[in-house]
């Protein structure tokens, strides 16, 4: 806690670590004054919301108290994610070159095939 009654945290409008007081959850727009919220689709994930209040830009948000092994486990998700997007993109360009080559061959085929030597061979 800071002499001011505020604790050090991140906040998303300085996007950096600011001095921040908790306020009632229902002084933020948008929001219901309970504090414990589930998600109904994930009732293994539960958290502890609490209102926050920069102290120097004055952005209202919310924060949640949650088990950390979930904030590991996003953390693990979001590597994994940024992995496939990699690899997609990767093999995306890759296969774009791949139907490229496949077209240049089969153009030659065409050209190979009109041939009267290429008929002989056959
Ligand atoms: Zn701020």
């Amino acid at each position: 806690m800071g002499k001011d009654g505020g604790t050090k945290m991140h906040c998303p409008k300085c996007k950096k670590i600011c001095v921040c007081r908790a306020i009632p959850l229902n002084e933020i727009v948008g929001y219901k004054p309970d504090q414990r919220w589930y998600r109904t689709d994930h009732p293994d994930i539960n958290w502890f919301r609490r209102g926050r209040q920069c102290l120097t830009c004055y952005e209202s948000f919310v924060t949640s108290e949650v088990n950390e092994k979930f904030i590991n486990e996003l953390v693990e998700l979001r590597n994994a994610l940024s992995e496939i997007k990699k690899h997609s993109e990767q093999y995306i360009g890759e296969s774009k070159q791949a139907s490229m080559t496949l077209e240049k061959l089969a153009k030659s085929l065409g050209v190979l095939r009109a041939l009267k030597f290429y008929k002989e061979t056959d």
